[in-house]
């Protein structure tokens, strides 16, 4: 098992990478049971990484994080995560909290016309008020603020928590995978595992390894890159989007709330609000904090200028905000800018590398599968790795890495995949033929659609209208099971776990 505080136990190896060492006291096992594997190298800690890391201390699995940057990611990304990605807050004990933080109960979804502003048609999520499964809304920021929080005062002794460690090389062999990582920051205080240490001066690189590695390094991924270099199938789409924090008490006075899909073919996007009201004694930021997202398209070509942004944008949000308003009528407080993209990888596991979330596949942020299709994978790889650690599932099938199993189960001799290739084979397949079909139509509808005649040329929000003002089928389809969820808890006889 590694030791996680590289700083302290690394050994110089012949290519001049530090070794942090396998096998540490604080998790030692020669008095138990020996388990089918000890250790789980993340990368990462974005919400996928976090929040596997938080799912398999619950079942007592120790695992090591590492975090390039020196704090959580705090760009203006995810806000709501639907039922299925609630479901597993629950299951992972952060539910609670992230109630506490975020917008208790949103009232409705609806898709409007930039140019008139009026509503074509909605989802009132008020019939779902009391359900414990609703929509979840809170900033991405301050819900890795939660993660970070449990991954220390909950379960510090399973899980490793390192800032400043920047991972630039993956690889594996018959005994475990590993990470080259180079630490950042040039020392200083680092919280880990619940206890603090000092952390290495900056530019040492030390391998750290274990029994699996997963990255969760988002879409930029270095882990991903290491297993398929830069093959990442799918597309980059014409524009940006251009995210903002947003103050304007007219969206009240207009009697908007919730969340708003603009159609519009100029600009288009979603306006939402996203934090309570606030009572700050400054009258520009008092009020509920709103995120107006849309997308230009005419800032295609090359990157968008600071002040092109700024410039272009008093003219969308003139567009559209309720009242049209000039700049002096509202308060930006932040703003981020992406690309958008739509691609997934060939593969979610190259033998005991394995990719989640963002670093194995994206997708447009329009209807919230991101962060939410990121969730439901770990939440399975959680499940898996549980499963072969409790010796309810063999990781790997009947064939050399698994290999077999990884082109598909059907026609195949039932109890031959491995649960990790499940894993890999089922939540690609989720993504590829919902998330990405579903978010390429969410963006067709708010980016191509004419919103005169939107009712007529689109079913989704013909049927949206047909459920208006019907309490119980719209509670029945906001709470259904989703096609993207999947328990792997019911491949654990099948995966042949009884062979071994
Ligand atoms: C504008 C916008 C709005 C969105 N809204 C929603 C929404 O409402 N709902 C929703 O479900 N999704 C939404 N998404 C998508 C969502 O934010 C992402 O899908 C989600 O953050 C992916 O999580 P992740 O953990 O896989 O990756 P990330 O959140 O990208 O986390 C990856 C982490 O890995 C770290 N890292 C990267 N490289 C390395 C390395 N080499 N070594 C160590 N660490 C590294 C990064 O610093 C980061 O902390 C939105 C996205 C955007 C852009």
């Amino acid at each position: 098992m590694t030791e996680p505080s590289a700083a302290t136990n690394g050994v110089r190896g012949d290519d001049g990478v530090e070794t942090a060492s396998r096998g540490s006291a604080r998790h030692g096992s020669e008095t138990k049971k020996k388990k089918p594997f000890e250790n789980v190298l993340i990368v990462g800690a974005g919400p996928a990484g976090l929040l596997l890391a938080i799912l398999l201390a619950r079942s007592g699995i120790p695992s090591t994080v590492l975090e390039a940057w020196d704090r959580p990611d705090e760009r203006l990304r995810a806000t709501q995560y639907g039922v299925p990605a609630t479901r597993v807050f629950r299951r992972a004990g952060l539910l609670d909290d992230m109630r506490a933080r975020g917008i208790d109960s949103f009232p409705y979804i609806c898709w409007r016309s930039a140019r008139t502003g009026e509503r074509i048609a909605g989802i009132d999520l008020s019939v779902v008020a009391d359900e414990p499964d609703r929509m979840t809304v809170l900033p991405l920021s301050q819900m890795l603020d939660i993660m970070v929080r449990h991954c220390r005062e909950r379960y510090a002794e399973h899980v490793t928590l390192l800032f400043n460690h920047k991972v630039e090389r993956v690889g594996q062999d018959d005994a475990g995978a590993w990470a080259e990582v180079r630490l950042l920051g040039g020392g200083g205080e680092e919280e880990e595992g619940g206890r603090t240490t000092t952390t290495a001066a900056a530019d040492r690189v030390v391998r750290f390894g274990a029994d699996y590695l997963v990255g969760c390094d988002g879409s930029k991924s270095t882990v991903r890159q290491c297993l398929f270099q830069r093959h990442w199938p799918g597309e980059t789409f014409a524009g940006q989007l251009l995210v903002q924090n947003v103050y304007y008490k007219g969206f009240e006075e207009h009697g908007w709330d919730g969340g708003n899909y603009m159609i519009d073919d100029e600009f288009w996007g979603l306006i939402a609000k996203r934090g309570k009201a606030n009572n700050s004694s400054n009258s520009t930021t008092n009020g509920p904090l709103w995120r107006v997202t849309y997308g230009d398209l005419r800032s295609a070509a090359d990157e968008i200028s600071e002040e092109e942004h700024i410039r272009r944008r008093a003219a969308a949000f003139k567009k559209l905000l309720p009242g049209h308003p000039d700049p002096s009528q509202y308060t930006v407080t932040q703003t981020s800018r992406f690309r958008i993209h739509n691609r997934c990888v060939d593969a979610m596991r190259v033998g005991r590398v394995l990719l989640a979330g963002d670093a194995a596949h994206v997708c447009n942020p329009f209807g919230g599968y991101g962060c939410m299709a990121a969730v439901l994978d770990v939440d399975g790889l959680a499940d898996c790795l549980v499963g072969v650690y409790e010796g309810k599932a063999a990781a790997d099938g009947g064939t050399a890495e698994g290999a077999e199993g990884a082109e598909g189960k059907e026609g195949k001799e039932e109890g031959k995949e491995g649960i990790l290739d499940a894993y890999a084979r089922i939540r690609r397949q989720k993504f590829v033929d919902f998330v990405d079909r579903r978010s390429r139509k969410n963006m067709d509808r708010i980016a191509r659609t004419d919103p005169d005649t939107a009712l007529e040329t689109d079913p989704f929000l013909r049927l949206l209208k047909s459920m208006e003002g019907n309490a119980e089928r719209t509670k029945e389809f906001l709470l259904k099971v989703s096609s993207i969820e999947f328990d792997f808890t019911t491949l654990y006889s099948k995966t042949g776990a009884e062979e071994e």
